[in-house]
């Protein structure tokens, strides 16, 4: 049922005396879950090491059985709160078991000690985002209750009531997105109705985990107030567009006069690690992925690794800015719409830097 927003707004206007909202989120046992819970704080924190470590009930999230079933929840990196505002905060947190060791799904434990051997590269990162829209029903937002829109072509980057299906959502998650101090940098709409892409970047080093993280608990929570739900499934819909997270990259060495010779020094690397990077750019291992990366709209076959400039259907595609410039980045387009930006960051420079897989 949907409540009254416009109601609450007084609420949110009543004074907090001084009090924080610190809203602590994790990722769940699923590896592309999000969650959250809220306790109250008596100051603003001026970093994350100042806030103190929280549990929750890890049998509730996949994360535990239930006779041993804390969780430990460990904040890393701190948003102001475009919800509640008022000086309110968002924290992004890394799981952690009862001896301290990071759970499952926590993967910021190992990127964070590969960044911090691969610091001298100065190691950026942005991600373009993609998410399909859904009704309450799980049908595309927008859609016809029994059919189809017409075929792709008009939507992309489109304007129009006919075209562009839930605009005011990625607007509000672009604007909040901005409030919160995330990297935002760019929108679009996508190929597939009901589609949006948003973009982070460039950060460096294990930031781009922390901010898309974050950046994606707003949208969840954006889609929220407005009744709909935002689906990172790679391929919700067969002979349609999927989603991915393409994921550019690039290093000091890059950036510089005549980094074209290391960008592809990497791409050779990258050639000859195909299978490594399928299995960590999605939450399943490269299952999800297998539904998206098959060769077709805009996608490389998830079995050949291929590169190219300019070349959307590509594995790794060189902009054709870059290829012109002989500096610059080079994007990964592998990376499904869920996977885990902390993953994939670390598999690039485990690959092109460190040359050393687990
Ligand atoms: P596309 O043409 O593939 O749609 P987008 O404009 O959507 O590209 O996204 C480009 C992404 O590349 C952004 O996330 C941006 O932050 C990132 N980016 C730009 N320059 C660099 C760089 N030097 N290193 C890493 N990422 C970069
Ligand atoms: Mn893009
Ligand atoms: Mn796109
Ligand atoms: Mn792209």
């Amino acid at each position: 049922m949907a409540l009254n927003q416009l109601l609450l707004k007084h609420y949110h206007d009543l004074d907090q005396h001084g009090k924080v909202l610190a809203t602590y989120i994790w990722i769940d046992g699923t590896g592309e879950g999000l969650r959250g819970k809220t306790k109250t704080l008596d100051k603003t924190p001026s970093s994350a090491a100042e806030l103190p470590v929280w549990n929750f009930d890890g049998s509730s999230t996949g994360q535990s059985s239930g006779h041993n079933s804390d969780i430990y929840v460990k904040p890393v990196a701190i948003y102001k709160d475009p919800f509640m505002k008022a000086g309110n905060i968002l924290v992004m947190c890394e799981t952690l078991k009862p001896d301290d060791s990071p759970a499952e799904t926590n993967h910021r434990d190992s990127c964070m000690k590969v960044m911090e051997r691969c610091k001298d590269e100065k190691p950026w990162f942005g991600i373009e985002q993609e998410y399909t829209l859904m009704n309450l029903e799980g049908h595309p937002f927008g859609w016809p209750k029994n059919g189809y829109p017409g075929p792709q072509g008009p939507y992309y980057c489109s304007v129009g009531a006919d075209r562009a299906y839930g605009r005011a959502i990625m607007e509000a998650h672009y604007k909040a997105c901005l409030y919160a101090g995330i990297k935002i940098c760019g929108t679009n709409a996508e190929v597939m109705p009901s589609q949006w892409e948003y973009q982070v970047g460039p950060c460096e080093g294990v930031s781009i985990g922390d901010e898309l993280w974050v950046s994606r608990y707003i949208l969840h929570r954006v889609c929220e107030d407005f009744g709909v739900v935002c689906s990172l499934d790679p391929k919700p819909l067969k002979g349609w567009n999927g989603a991915g997270a393409h994921c550019n990259y690039s290093t000091k060495a890059m950036r510089e006069d005549g980094g074209i010779d290391v960008i592809h020094a990497a791409v050779e690397k990258l050639s000859k690690k195909q299978d490594q990077h399928i299995a960590w750019y999605d939450p399943y291992g490269g299952k999800d992925n297998a539904r998206r990366l098959t060769g077709q709209h805009e996608t490389a076959d998830i079995k050949t690794f291929s590169s190219g400039v300019a070349h959307r259907g590509a594995s790794i595609r060189i902009p054709r800015q870059v290829d012109k410039d002989k500096k610059g980045y080079l994007e990964d387009r592998r990376p499904s719409s869920n996977c885990d930006p902390y993953q994939v960051s670390e598999a690039l420079l485990r690959t092109t830097v460190l040359d050393e897989w687990p």
